[in-house]
């Protein structure tokens, strides 16, 4: 299997390469040259557990791998996982269900990708020799998954800078209380804008980029998406028969990486009703769905601070299937968003999607009915999802984190705090962080002293 850039300027390349450059020499995203038939395996496969799906899934990508190797790096990427089942599929009532995305070791849904992208590297450093320095900025989920998918791993380092004093505690716990020698987080004087500017700057020198080995970890890697459309198949899998054909997966969604993952998963011959994108207060995906417009603004800070995003970068990925993989046409539209942040779309109205908005009043008041109604506590992000469901559909909602990472947002809505004994245990733990200016001088200093060879 080969994949192609959205934008048609790349020579088409294999897996470990796509997942080693990330993002495509000319600008574009990776994607399958052809996306697989797999509505033939699909009874096979009913009775599978999480990683030998997840095996069968994706040696139909990876098929530069050795087989053997394949599952050995899956079976270790979610072997961290506090459930036997891995993303188990709770039921609230007749027509809702839960797919809850939070027993990874940083109780959110970006550790079912970032564990997988942390063995790969892994792997790949040991078959090239090359070490490896992972250097990203976060404001909060992505970072604490990123080291934790390369915690004490040989030849690897991360280096995660973030605005000190800007994530929540718990989130800054588990990027700082690790223990691991190559982590480090870097606490920058300034705002998540500063952090992204550094960062910027950083990648910039291609020179000291080149020098030590530096790899961006972000949401584009075509890992990330493949390694997401095995839990919307695994959770397909598990509904009763007669419920499958008319399911709408419900997904709180920011960079549209989620979702775009089980809708790609849906063209692979996997029938579904539909999905829904649900976001927060920041949305442009919400307008895009039912203006036609897709138009960024301003970001705002909300009570689900992983969606506070609004330019959607896995959006190029969709885009593309939707004009019908004319890459001259992606260019065109992406060149437009870029030079004036928008674009209205003719005619857009994608089959089997809709859309919602939460705003963070509506967001408290759905923590509670959700918590009224079915006894069930769900975090900030979740709760999104639960605006509007279709009585005409049976929904199931991908519960992308664990209450208890947003103790403060549960609190103000059911007078209790939801506890995780991972999270309690971090408490105790010393902080080891770095504060340092918001200057790439100063942080390239820092690097250079502690990158892996
Ligand atoms: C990152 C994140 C999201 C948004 O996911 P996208 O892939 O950016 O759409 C939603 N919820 C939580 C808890 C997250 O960490």
């Amino acid at each position: 299997m080969k994949f192609i850039s959205t934008r048609g300027q790349t020579e088409p390349v294999g897996f470990s390469e796509a997942v080693a450059i990330g993002l495509a020499p000319d600008g574009g995203l990776f994607l399958p040259e052809q996306l697989p038939d797999i509505s033939g395996r699909l009874g096979e496969w009913e009775k599978l557990g999480y990683a030998d799906l997840c095996f069968e899934f994706l040696r139909l990508f990876a098929t530069d791998l050795e087989p053997a190797v394949l599952r050995g790096i899956i079976q270790k990427s979610y072997q961290g996982f506090a459930v036997p089942e891995i993303a188990p599929l709770k039921r609230l009532d007749d027509r809702t269900y839960v797919l809850e995305l939070f027993h990874g070791p940083t109780l959110a849904f970006k550790d079912f990708a970032l564990q997988l992208l942390g063995n790969l590297y892994e792997h790949q450093c040991a078959k090239s020799g090359q070490g490896i320095n992972v250097l990203g900025a976060t404001s909060g989920d992505t970072g604490a998954a990123a080291i934790h998918g390369l915690l004490g791993k040989p030849h690897t380092a991360s280096f995660i800078l973030y605005p000190d004093g800007r994530v929540s505690p718990l989130q800054e716990r588990q990027m700082t209380c690790t223990g691991a020698a190559n982590v480090h987080a870097i606490a920058i004087d300034g705002s998540f804008d500063d952090a992204q500017r550094v960062l910027k700057e950083i990648f910039g020198d291609q020179a000291f980029s080149a020098q030590h080995h530096l790899s961006a970890v972000n949401s584009i890697n075509l890992a990330r998406i493949l390694a997401q459309c095995v839990y919307y198949l695994f959770a397909w899998l598990r509904l009763p028969s007669p419920e499958r054909g008319n399911v709408e997966f419900v997904v709180p969604t920011g960079n549209f990486g989620n979702v775009l993952a089980g809708w790609m998963l849906s063209r692979m011959g996997v029938p579904v009703a539909g999905f829904k994108v649900a976001t927060n207060r920041n949305d442009i995906l919400h307008r895009l769905f039912t203006t036609g417009e897709y138009r960024t603004g301003e970001v705002h800070a909300s009570l689900a601070p992983s969606m506070d995003i609004q330019v959607a970068s896995n959006f190029e990925r969709f885009l593309y299937y939707t004009v019908g993989g004319d890459v001259a046409q992606v260019r065109a539209i992406m060149a437009e968003m870029k030079a004036t942040g928008a674009h209205r779309f003719a005619d857009f109205k994608p089959a089997g999607f809709s859309s919602s908005r939460a705003t963070d009043a509506e967001i408290t008041g759905l923590i509670r009915s959700v918590h009224d109604r079915f006894g069930y506590i769900v975090d900030p992000h979740t709760a999104c999802a639960f605006q509007a469901l279709d009585p005409a559909r049976v929904s199931v909602v991908l519960a992308t984190a664990h209450p208890a990472k947003f103790p403060a947002a549960i609190r103000d809505a059911i007078g209790q705090e939801p506890v995780h004994p991972a999270l309690e245990a971090l408490k105790a733990q010393p902080v080891v962080k770095h504060r340092l200016p918001a200057d790439a001088a100063a942080i390239k200093a820092f690097i250079a002293g502690r990158a892996v060879s």
